[in-house]
């Protein structure tokens, strides 16, 4: 198959109104990974994938920041029906992870990250993780269960010892709008020594429900991670390009 000229390596185009979906189509080469929210998200993104089959790739996940808003008997009926869609249909799994912003137990959180990542074991997918502190957990989890593991950790902003432990696990760092604030020490530092066949990049477009969506964001933050690399914003994006290749369904 014959992939458009640039892949974002996470959006939310569930999160965008019918006819601003069909405008971004329209207007753009891109094909859109995704990130799961919840169950009627990942049937929102069936919608989009039938209508567009190849410029999307679906994600199915119950996200950190959907546990804050249902009771554990509803996380644990929509985690079994989102599991069976899942199964049926060709997508990455996720996303899943930690959100220490969250009022959510780390318990609960820790629960259903394992789940999201047995899951994927079983039906070799590749996973889309969002993680945003408790880190242990997360490298515990993916320790114990004992992968291989395949995907991409999105949003990344840690240190470049964070960035090497989940490259180890077998993960590509995925570094998103966060790049362009000019408080991520820490990411700049990892860039420096990330390579660039475990670099991807993303737009985190839509970010949240009822966030609007700001274009040219893939093409910014591409251009902030060759600056601090040294290298041309091309080369940042043909290499998030063909990392990403790797994983397509
Ligand atoms: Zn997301």
């Amino acid at each position: 198959m014959l992939w458009p000229n640039k892949i974002d390596a996470h959006s939310h185009l569930s999160f965008l109104q019918s006819e601003q979906v069909d405008k971004l189509i329209d207007n753009s080469e891109t094909l859109f990974i995704q990130g799961g929210y919840d169950l009627e998200d990942f049937k929102a993104q069936l919608k989009i994938k039938n209508k567009y089959p190849d410029r999307i790739q679906i994600s199915g996940g119950l996200h950190p920041w959907t546990f804050k808003e249902k009771s554990v008997e509803q996380i644990e009926q929509e985690w079994i029906d989102l599991k069976s869609l899942i199964a049926q249909n060709m997508c990455f799994v996720g996303e899943t992870g930690f959100d220490k912003s969250v009022p959510v137990p780390k318990d609960v959180q820790y629960k259903y990250f394992c789940e999201h990542l047995e899951l994927a074991k079983k039906l070799d997918r590749p996973l889309v993780c969002h993680i945003y502190g408790h880190h242990d957990l997360a490298l515990k989890a993916l320790k114990d269960l004992s992968g291989p593991w395949r995907g991409i950790i999105h949003g990344f902003s840690g240190s470049p010892e964070l960035a090497k432990d989940y490259i180890i696990m077998g993960f590509l760092i995925s570094v998103g709008p966060g790049v362009l604030k000019p408080n991520y020490k820490n990411l700049v530092k990892s860039l420096q020594t990330i390579e660039v066949e475990k670099l991807v990049v993303e737009s985190d477009q839509p970010t949240e429900p009822g966030s609007p969506y700001l274009s040219g964001m893939l093409d910014q933050v591409s251009a902030k991670i060759a600056e601090i690399k040294g290298v041309s914003p091309e080369e940042v994006l043909q290499n998030s390009n063909k990392n990403l290749e790797g994983l397509l369904l």
